[in-house]
């Protein structure tokens, strides 16, 4: 199988975004991240372009995801502090919107850097 290697590549795991990533793939599948810390490492090498889950869970069980905006929402209107955690594996555009509803809601954003 051929290698082929991307140069620059940017990690966008942790929100440090280093940006000198040299990535090394075969296939659909990154084999090396060249500069990556460990976790970086780790989360790049166990990404692929592969579709592991349907488009949506609710309780653990598939649905649609007109079924998981609903079921989303009754859980928000019911919080007394809705929580807006994680984004740390979506896109800028993903993240604008999360802020975006943490304000109409009323609720709070927080990253898992806090842990
Ligand atoms: S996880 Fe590591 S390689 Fe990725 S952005 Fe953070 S420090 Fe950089």
């Amino acid at each position: 199988m051929n290698l082929h290697v991307v140069p620059h590549a940017t990690c966008t795991f942790c929100g440090c975004v280093c940006d000198d990533i040299e990535l090394h793939a075969e296939g659909d599948t990154i084999v090396k991240a060249k500069n990556a810390c460990s976790l970086g490492e780790s989360w790049f090498r166990n990404h692929t372009a592969e579709r592991h889950y349907p488009d949506a869970l609710v309780d653990g069980r598939e649905a649609t995801l007109d079924e998981a905006v609903e079921a989303a929402a009754e859980y928000l209107h019911a919080a007394n502090l809705p929580l807006v955690y994680g984004l740390s594996n979506v896109t800028c555009e993903a993240q604008r919107e999360s802020v975006a509803l943490a304000e109409m809601i009323g609720g709070v954003v927080d990253s898992h850097t806090s842990l």
